[in-house]
């Protein structure tokens, strides 16, 4: 497995703005929630555990999981959710590990939005967290999504603190400012990873 880079950051932090300034300079991502989703695609053996275990209530008319279903089975039931976890995690940590061991490039950066809340820093070996304050996250989310205020305030408040997210960082990218003064943040750690992946080859 080549190096491994961890990047988080809250709810419209610009994860997939810096992730997509990495992948421009060469770097595969492996995407965690798209790790997820592909687990359950139709046809695919989790998925069909999921239906022999809730029923097929919990499928869209198109054969697709239908999540919102699936979340309000889960949701009044502790032992439902618990083997739902039990089902899912494995799977999903086995096929993280496996794309991120097939990756080509120098390093890969494992794009995560939970790797804290999940605790999934120990499959990388550094955590970079994409950070901005807390207004602004706001701001800049309802302006992409649309939606209330206090839907938007609902999961900042689920998801990790700017406080302790920035305590697990060993790396930070400000994104505070526009977005063209990410880029020269975006070069310099580049540079600093290829440094770290060539030191680890020997
Ligand atoms: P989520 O976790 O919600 O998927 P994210 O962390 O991937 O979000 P992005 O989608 O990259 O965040 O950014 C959130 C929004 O803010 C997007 O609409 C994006 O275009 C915008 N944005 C990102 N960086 C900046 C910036 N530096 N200045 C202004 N807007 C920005």
């Amino acid at each position: 497995t080549p190096l491994v880079i961890g990047l988080t950051g809250g709810i419209g932090s610009g994860k997939t703005t810096v992730a997509n300034g990495f992948a421009a300079l060469g770097i595969e991502l492996v995407d965690a929630d798209q790790v997820a989703r592909e687990l359950v695609q139709p046809n695919s053996p989790a998925l069909a555990h999921i239906v022999a275990h809730f029923g097929a209530e919990v499928l869209q008319a198109d054969g697709q999981l239908d999540r919102a279903a699936l979340r309000s089975r889960v949701f009044s039931q502790p032992a439902a959710k618990e083997w739902l976890n039990q089902l899912l995690h494995p799977l999903i940590r086995q096929e993280m590990q496996r794309q991120l061991a097939s990756a080509r490039s120098p390093y890969v950066l494992f794009v995560a939005p939970l790797l804290l809340e999940n605790q999934l820093q120990d499959r990388v070996d550094r955590v970079l967290v994409v950070d901005i304050p807390e207004p602004l996250q706001l701001q800049r989310t309802l302006q992409r999504d649309g939606g209330s205020e206090q839907q938007i305030a609902a999961i900042m408040a689920a998801q990790i603190s700017r406080t302790e997210r920035l305590a697990a960082a060993d790396d930070v990218i400000d994104n505070s400012a526009a977005p063209e003064q990410l880029s020269a943040r975006i070069a310099q750690l580049h540079r600093d990873y290829l440094q770290l992946a060539n030191q680890r080859a020997f």
